[in-house]
């Protein structure tokens, strides 16, 4: 049950995500988080440095964690960097790690020829998607996700009603609103998220 696992994922604001699968922490694009999670695996979607933030990444690090990002973000890190495109499949610490397209489609932030990232990985089998920075893209069609987490503040991402677009192509069974609060878009965004899904899909707003 998808529902099961939303006690073993936790927002660190922004687009940052601790999900806790078994023993091993998995965080995700960590931002100014007021949080120390002592990280086995960390996945960067891309290089911008409110996802690729060293700072953070240098306080949840460990020795032995391994560190899953594209070829950019990659030259800014040490350690055990693996260096993954959209398409590549790897399996860490017996976690399955999809790497998936992120770009935008109406403006230049993050263009598709930079091979940003999505990520989705399979926790006790349950498909847990962070769409990194990313637009509406016509390959969110063979994405399969249970739990979705998606952009909602507009700007350099989908807005909240571009959002409501991807939820009804993905059909996850929950959706959770994310790059909010923080440098764009506001909780307003993730409530209007939500209230457009009301009866589609269940809308989860982590604090
Ligand atoms: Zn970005
Ligand atoms: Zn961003």
């Amino acid at each position: 049950m998808p529902q099961n696992m939303l006690k073993n994922i936790k927002w660190l604001g922004h687009s940052g995500f601790a999900i806790n699968a078994h023993d091993k922490i998995i965080v995700i694009d960590p931002f100014q988080i007021k949080e120390i999670v002592p990280a086995d695996i960390i996945l960067i979607t891309h290089s911008h440095y409110d996802h690729c933030s060293i700072e953070d990444i240098d306080k949840i690090k460990k020795p032995e964690t391994v560190i899953v990002t594209e070829a950019e973000s990659a030259k800014k890190l040490s350690g055990n960097v693996r260096v993954v495109k959209p398409g590549d499949k790897i399996t860490v610490s017996g976690v399955q790690i999809e790497a998936v397209e992120a770009y935008n489609t109406n403006k230049a932030f993050h263009p598709k020829t930079n091979g940003w990232l999505g990520f989705i990985l399979t926790v006790d089998g349950i498909r847990i998607y962070h769409a990194g920075d990313t637009d509406l893209i016509p390959e969110m069609d063979k994405f399969e996700t249970d739990i979705a987490l998606l952009p909602v503040s507009g700007t350099y991402v989908m807005t909240a009603e571009e959002a409501v677009e991807a939820v009804k192509r993905l059909k996850p069974e929950i959706a959770i609103p994310m790059h909010f609060d923080s440098i764009v878009g506001s909780k307003e965004d993730a409530v209007k998220f939500k209230k457009h899904l009301e009866g589609i899909c269940e809308v989860e707003l982590l604090s």
